[in-house]
């Protein structure tokens, strides 16, 4: 069967149900806008399976996400839902594309988070927005993004608190979200390390993408140490 859609990480297809797809995590990996590609065995597995862990500590905190259920190792079933194409960032901790951006030194702590707006565009590279480009770009309307931004802001409460419960500082994520065909706006696409920065509490080891992004090595032990984690914080 045909996917859908096929992204960087995953792929959609189509199920029985019209209202239901099923996302199909991949072991591609790349990074800076697809100039650096790579396949990491069992990655799609690690990510499903903390994506699902992850959706379903949030829901649980009521936090609405596309999540119906788990399939298998690398699929989950989904609600179909109209990607809006405004990615979300919250930062914790200066790092990425900020710290190069703005000059200042990763790992510097701000007073209250910092959410930005992406306008999701590969194309483009995925330029930094703000709600005035989103309203006049047609990606979302003011009310749509103080909304995203509020979202935004109490997912980044719950996940930091939650993975502190693991170990693990939250320093920055990117999240999406997508409309349902009720119109009710919910979290989408995955959170895992590919979409987290997460260093050790104690140590301040990174344990996400950067090690790809920065040729640290260890990439999968990192991601398998998170689910391990993450997991044990689920019991
Ligand atoms: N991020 C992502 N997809 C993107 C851009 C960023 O998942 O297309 C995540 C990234 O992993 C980090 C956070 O969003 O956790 C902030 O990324 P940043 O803007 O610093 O960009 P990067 O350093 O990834 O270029």
């Amino acid at each position: 069967m045909d996917p859908l859609y096929e992204g960087k990480a995953k792929k959609l297809y189509s199920t029985d149900d019209s209202e239901v797809l099923r996302m199909e995590y991949k072991d591609d990996a790349t990074a800076f806008n697809a100039e650096k590609k790579a396949q990491f065995e069992n990655k799609g597995k690690l990510n499903k399976a903390i994506t699902l862990l992850m959706y379903q500590m949030l829901e649980e905190k009521g936090v609405a996400t596309h999540l119906v259920a788990d399939l298998d190792e690398v699929n989950l079933l989904v609600k179909r839902v109209d990607i809006l194409q405004v990615e979300v960032i919250v930062r914790n901790l200066a790092a990425g594309s900020f710290s190069k951006r703005m000059g200042v030194e990763e790992g510097a702590e701000f007073e209250i988070p910092i959410v930005e707006f992406s306008y999701k565009s590969d194309e483009l590279g995925d330029p930094l927005i703000n709600d005035d480009y989103a309203r006049e770009l047609k990606l979302a309307t003011p009310e749509e993004c103080a909304l995203l931004k509020k979202q935004a802001l109490v997912i980044n409460g719950v996940m930091s608190d939650f993975f502190m419960e693991c170990g693990l500082k939250l320093v920055d994520f990117k999240i999406e979200f997508g409309k349902t065909t009720d119109g009710e706006i919910v979290l989408a696409d995955e959170v895992s390390p590919d979409t987290c920065r997460l260093w050790d509490a104690t140590t301040g080891r990174k344990m996400d993408k950067d090690r790809f992004r920065q040729d640290l090595g260890g990439v999968m032990e990192g991601y398998e140490e998170v689910l391990e984690r993450v997991a044990k914080a689920r019991e």
